[in-house]
């Protein structure tokens, strides 16, 4: 097939790379799709990354030397081992020395975690990062055996320089332009560059991370700057489905989706896109389609603006695990003006992401939502701001929900979908906690239990989508 596109992105998950086999796998689908300019953007082997931070908070919490040598071999092995397989005769060498040298800058960097006992959201990027540095050069090195002139860079090599939020960091866009423009674009007339996804550097060159599963986020930042005609999200599902299949196995592809409702989707914890990959496409208008590498005649999922003209009112349904929700509560709320914006600057300056808010109509209690891992910040921001000034009386929080989303811009201007929501899920047995529309209404979310989860998300698909097929 003659791709008739100039620029193209693609960009590879973990499991596509997850062994030499499909590491060579994914060297064939790189030449069979490339366009005359195509960037290849990869993840660290599947099940790496946990495996870095794993080691990574062990080693801060104080362990033997010895156990660090036995994570740096699992590393070699997992690496190594490809590196034999994929490289041409010639090159296995030269990889095998630069998988030796990643690895020993990778001990050291371990045992210096253990001798200072703390690990920082600085040093955490700078060990995970080493997932993403291991995999670039194997898969640069597989273009390279199947004849296709290819280099590997780091995000930061390549370019892309973020702020200092350390786990979390935003790409600075004309600093990123600037720099990829000149590193990049140039030699694209002539190699397939291969770029760690998930990692960058700040403006001094210290190694930042997206946020995990940044590596799609690497390929809408690398397309929006390049004016690439389309960015290839590859993975190891069919496109984006109705819902997640590990939950529901009635999901189903989606054939088209606009970059709101994908945006809205992978907000609320469709894992299978990064939430910020799609800003950065949108604002271009660049075409995003997520593909499976294991079965890549399948079309997969196009995000584009246009809206598709469909019959369905809810496209898809996605369930969002480690978050938690926080009730503020007080009468010195009522009437009070300022309260919410109240929370949100508290929140912001602790940097805690707020997810969702809704307020009671009695003013008497708010409650929000925020990822698992901030509600200790969450709490402590809250309590300093008011309970001192005896406004709130209580600030509670329960760890053991999950939020559900249910997103689809046919809901928009059509009455009594809430309903039906609502019905279905009552009608499942399940208990609904806080509820907010947000005011695109092309979602509706809520939040229950956590074991309820699964139940909500299967009964919503039945309701919406199994029975009402769509085109
Ligand atoms: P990769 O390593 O390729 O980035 P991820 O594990 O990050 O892959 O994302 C793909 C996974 O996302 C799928 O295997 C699937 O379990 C999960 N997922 C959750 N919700 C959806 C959805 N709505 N559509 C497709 N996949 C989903
Ligand atoms: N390897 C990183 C992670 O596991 C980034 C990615 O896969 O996109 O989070
Ligand atoms: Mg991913």
């Amino acid at each position: 097939m003659l791709n008739p596109m100039e620029r193209l992105i693609m960009k590879f998950g973990g499991t596509s790379v997850g062994s030499a086999e499909r590491i060579l796998m994914v060297a064939e689908l790189v030449k069979r799709f490339a366009a005359p300019e195509t960037v290849v953007v990869t993840s660290a082997m599947s099940g790496v990354t946990d495996r870095l931070v794993e080691i990574a908070e062990k080693v801060a919490r104080g362990i033997e030397e010895e156990q660090i040598h036995d994570f740096i071999q699992y590393m070699r092995e997992k690496h190594l081992g490809v590196a034999g397989e994929v490289a041409g005769r010639e090159e296995v060498e030269e990889l095998e020395a630069e998988i030796e040298r990643l690895l020993s800058e990778l001990e050291k960097i371990l045992v210096g975690i253990s001798y200072v006992g703390e690990l920082t959201p600085r040093s955490l990027d700078y060990v995970l990062s080493f997932g993403e540095r291991l995999a670039a050069p194997l898969l640069s090195a597989a273009l390279r055996r199947r004849g296709i002139n290819s280099r590997w860079y780091t995000g930061y090599e390549a370019g892309i320089v973020t702020d200092s939020t350390f786990g979390r960091a935003s790409p600075i866009m004309d600093i990123t332009e600037e720099r990829v423009l000149q590193v990049i674009e140039p030699r694209l007339r002539d190699t397939v560059p291969v770029v760690t996804g998930f990692i960058a550097g700040d403006e001094k060159g210290r190694i930042t991370t997206l946020g995990r599963g940044g590596s799609d986020y690497t390929a809408a930042i690398l397309g929006s700057v390049l004016e690439a005609d389309e960015i290839w999200i590859w993975t190891d599902v069919d496109g984006i489905l109705t819902t997640d299949p590990k939950l529901v196995k009635e999901a189903r592809v989606i054939k088209v989706l606009s970059y709101i409702e994908a945006m809205e989707l992978a907000y609320f914890g469709a894992k299978v896109l990064h939430p910020k990959t799609i800003e950065p496409a949108m604002e271009k208008g660049i075409p995003v389609r997520v593909r499976n590498t294991f079965n890549p005649d399948c079309e997969g999922t196009l995000i584009v603006s246009e809206q598709e003209k469909s019959s369905d009112i809810v496209k898809a349904i996605s369930v969002m695990k480690n978050v938690a929700l926080l009730n503020i509560s007080g009468v010195g709320m009522i009437g009070l003006p300022g309260v919410a914006s109240r929370v949100f600057t508290a929140l912001a300056q602790q940097k805690v992401n707020i997810l969702m808010i809704s307020q009671g109509s009695s003013e008497a209690n708010i409650s929000i939502v925020v990822e698992r891992a901030d509600v200790e910040r969450a709490v402590g921001a809250l309590q300093e701001e008011f309970l001192g000034a005896n406004i709130v009386k209580d600030v509670q929080y329960n760890e053991d929900v999950a939020i559900i989303a249910v997103v689809g811009a046919g809901m928009r201007g059509t009455r009594g979908v809430a309903a039906r929501v609502f019905t279905a899920v009552a009608n499942a047995g399940v208990n609904v906690l806080m509820i907010a529309q947000g005011s695109s209404e092309v979602n509706i979310s809520f939040v229950v239990a956590d074991e309820d989860a699964a139940k909500a998300a299967r009964a919503l698909h039945r309701e919406f989508i199994t029975k009402e097929p769509g085109t």
